[in-house]
């Protein structure tokens, strides 16, 4: 592990789960030295002396608590379920960057066709839903604006996530089918839950604390 004992390094992403995360860092004595919106850093002291947080792309922090490149991090359950490392624990359901992962048409699409083309990032969640679903699909794989695709004949349906549903209406789109709710889970590396249980656990009892329904998986 490439971090002191005594320290702690969390890994977050900017927007939504940046955002959602502060409060309940702030609640375990946990403040960023600087706002990181007016920062081109990646790496932030904190308020607590042993721990710092670093901010990165967002898909990229499963790979860095796997890793123990950072001993604890917030990802969407999106990101953790396309993600193939494993040397974490998901510990939390943080309730945060709420959101449904969706099927989305043109209102007059046939889903129904053999080879239905879907656009979409989350190749394996889409693979597996579909094949329990008893679509028979073919995944072009974007990395992002999805809702393009339908529009510009490059698919017939894509998934995506989405929060209010402004962004499907906007290009034309019709959620189809719902495939599941998402949030941002709190992962822990699993030899820094061993190694430094002593400053992980008051850190989750007191996040646990901060969350308006306390939900642990
Ligand atoms: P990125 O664009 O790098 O995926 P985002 O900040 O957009 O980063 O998304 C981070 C996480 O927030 C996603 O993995 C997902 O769990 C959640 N999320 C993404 N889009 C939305 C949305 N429209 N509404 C709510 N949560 C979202
Ligand atoms: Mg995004």
């Amino acid at each position: 592990m490439s971090v002191e004992s005594g320290k702690l390094t969390i890994a977050l992403s900017k927007g939504r789960i940046l955002k959602g995360s502060l409060p309940l860092l702030a609640a375990a004595g946990i403040e960023l030295s600087e706002a990181p919106a007016d920062s081109r850093k990646l790496l932030f002291a904190t308020s607590h002396p042993q721990v710092r947080i670093l901010i990165i792309r967002a898909s990229d922090v499963p790979t860095f608590v796997s890793y123990g490149a950072a001993d604890m991090g917030v990802a969407g359950k999106d990101v953790l379920l396309e993600n193939d490392v494993s040397g974490f624990y998901e510990m939390m359901d943080l309730q945060i960057a709420r959101c449904r992962l969706v099927l989305a048409s043109r209102p007059d699409a046939d889903l129904g066709k053999p080879c239905l083309k879907i656009a979409t990032k989350y190749v394996k969640t889409t693979r597996d839903w579909c094949a329990a679903h008893g679509y028979q699909i073919e995944v072009v794989r974007l990395y992002g604006s999805m809702e393009l695709a339908p529009l510009v004949g490059l698919a017939d349906a894509i998934v995506d996530v989405m929060e209010s549903g402004n962004t499907l209406r906007e290009n034309g789109l019709v959620v189809r089918d719902h495939i599941m709710g998402i949030s941002s889970r709190l992962i822990i590396n699993r030899a820094s839950m061993k190694v430094k249980t002593g400053l992980i656990k008051p850190i989750m009892k007191k996040i646990s604390a901060a969350m308006p329904d306390e939900v642990t998986c």
